[in-house]
């Protein structure tokens, strides 16, 4: 079983078509690791898509403060005002399918899926310190998780934590990762719709756990489309501007 891993879409649908097309025909099961609206001009849209996908999809904190189960006091004031945006223009059906999403981590197959952290879905993982804990108390060799926006991951062989760098070049649309034996992952697909480590393209992964095989991928999308989408929705201008730089 192939699973396409897909996290952080942020309402980004010109992202998210492009990445399903490049992974069109290499994947069985999709798996979605939350946040899949805030700061991007597509909410409904991405909601919809995700639905026909059958993914197996948990909640994501910008899911949560939209749909109102977090109040957003811990949201800088761009971050709130695109909630407050994303929660006017939702359908009530998609708001109720954002409020049900389950909380991760949960099981997949013999792998987990979580937003943030092992132990607290809200909690940033971005350095072998703090991977530490969920790479020692997982149950499984992998667990996926996003909320950071960074494409890579970490992994712990005897008591030897290192962060793994997985982004594919600027030349190139994947990295393969084999898993070795004796080692146990937390990987970061990276984000679809709002990258943060410095490449604009859109971040996904394609699992083969069964092979021991993991591809880390990027590809290109019409940036400028959602900017002009998102400028006459009147979102934050930092938002707009950030996807240029992938940060
Ligand atoms: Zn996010």
């Amino acid at each position: 079983m192939r699973y396409l891993v897909l996290s952080d879409i942020h309402a980004n649908m010109t992202a998210l078509e492009a990445a399903l097309a490049a992974a069109k025909g290499k994947w069985d099961q999709c798996v979605c690791l939350g946040d899949l609206v805030g700061y991007g001009p597509d909410p409904n849209e991405v909601v919809d898509r995700v639905r026909s996908l059958s993914a197996v999809t948990i909640r994501g904190n910008h899911d949560k403060a939209v749909s109102g189960i977090d109040d957003i006091e811990d949201f800088n004031p761009v971050a709130r005002s695109a909630v407050l945006w994303t929660r006017e223009r939702l359908s009530p059906e998609n708001l109720k399918y954002l409020e049900q999403l389950p909380q991760g981590p949960i099981p997949v197959d013999g792998f987990l899926i979580a937003h943030g952290a092992l132990h607290d879905e809200d909690e940033y993982v971005f350095s072998p310190e703090l991977a530490m804990d969920g790479l020692v108390t997982s149950p499984t060799t992998a667990l996926f998780f996003g909320h950071t926006h960074i494409q890579g991951g970490f992994s712990l062989r005897g008591d030897q934590v290192s962060a793994l760098y997985l982004k594919p070049a600027n030349s190139a649309h994947t990295i393969k990762l084999d898993l070795e034996p004796d080692t146990k992952y937390l990987l970061n697909p990276g984000s679809i719709g709002q990258p943060r480590d410095g490449d604009a393209r859109a971040a996904f992964a394609i699992a083969d756990l069964k092979n021991r095989s993991v591809e880390f991928w990027r590809v290109p999308y019409n940036i400028e489309d959602v900017q002009n989408r998102m400028m006459q929705a009147g979102l934050p201008e930092p938002l707009i501007l950030r996807l240029t730089f992938g940060r």
